[in-house]
């Protein structure tokens, strides 16, 4: 029996699972992202998968390959990451770094293609073939399987379905475009949308909680629609609404079976589900709503190393 390693690296902290040929997680533990020295990152890794494995006594011989997520722009054919901007990297060949360390097989990918890969291997995408994944998260992630396998597109940018142009006279997006689907439904987004409603609106409920914590969250806009308040509803109105007009595009391109939706926004739950289920009906095609049913994901913050360990086992086959 061997085993692999996955690793979801983040600008504060790598996520690292030890996970066996079922995607079950044997142990898992993080190590924090020194963005001060970057050059020591894999280092770190390597001396923590080392240390970790001895301690819940597997033999390093054992150590089948290492599945590696990274945030920016990713060249996963050639292992490389081409720019992580909040991690530091630049040109960097991560892939070659790790295997000369290891001695073992390293798969590199974006951290929300492996996202996907994890979610639709042990979480609500139960093995589908044809999926769009999305992270509702600070930002907006995307990940796009076909035929089983994540999509990397020419240089890794596919599925990036955060800088999908929704509104193109709309807010600055960090991509330095305009009016991407991030700018609008990430927890930023969100926050931003309540924070021009309470602006407009000095006596709502909205404006009252900004003037009470001096800042509004998604949560606070979610909380305060689960109670009814007009103004969150509102926003939550717009947010799913914008959401469904994406993946109803996104949707024509791929006819999915699955659609999974995760990160931090998607803890208001199912009426946030509810919310985009009606909206992609609404827009989508009807030959293509009828054979594509919309999740929550359910892995959390296993989602990206449970991904790594598959990456390795696809690259195997
Ligand atoms: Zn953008």
């Amino acid at each position: 029996m061997t085993y692999v390693a996955g690793v979801d690296i983040g600008g504060t902290s790598v996520k690292i699972g030890i996970i066996n040929r079922e995607g079950d997680i044997l142990h898992k533990w993080s190590i924090p992202t020194n963005t001060d020295q970057v050059e020591t990152i894999i280092p770190d890794v390597w001396a923590s998968i080392q240390t970790n494995m001895q301690m819940i006594n597997l033999p390093i011989a054992k150590l089948a390959g290492i599945g590696v997520g990274a945030p920016g722009f990713i060249d996963s054919k050639n292992g490389l990451v081409h720019e992580a901007v909040n991690i530091g990297w630049k040109n960097y060949n991560l892939t070659d770094h790790l295997s000369q360390l290891s001695g073992v097989p390293v798969f590199l990918e974006n951290d929300a293609n492996i996202a996907a890969l994890g979610e639709n291997w042990k979480g609500a995408g139960n093995g589908a073939l044809n999926v769009i994944a999305i992270t509702l998260g600070t930002g907006v992630g995307g990940g796009i399987i076909s035929n089983g396998m994540i999509i990397s597109g020419q240089n890794g940018t596919a599925g990036e379905i955060g800088h999908m142009t929704v509104n193109p006279s709309g807010y600055l997006c960090n991509c330095g475009r305009k009016g991407c689907l991030e700018t609008i439904v990430s927890a930023t987004g969100i926050a931003r949308q309540a924070d021009a409603y309470q602006m407009a609106h000095p006596e709502s409920l909205l404006a009252q909680r900004n003037r009470e914590n001096g800042v509004l969250t998604a949560k606070d806009v979610f909380d305060l629609a689960q109670i009814n308040d007009e103004g969150a509803q509102s926003i939550v109105d717009h947010t799913v609404d914008v959401l469904g007009f994406a993946l109803a595009n996104a949707a024509i391109l791929l006819n999915p079976e699955k659609i999974l939706i995760g990160g931090g926004v998607s803890k208001a739950g199912q009426p946030l589900i509810e919310g985009i289920k009606s909206a992609f009906q609404t827009y989508a095609l009807p030959h293509v709503s009828d054979v594509c049913t919309i999740h929550l994901a359910q892995l959390g913050n296993d989602a990206g190393i449970i991904g790594g360990a598959f990456l390795v086992q696809e690259n195997e086959a």
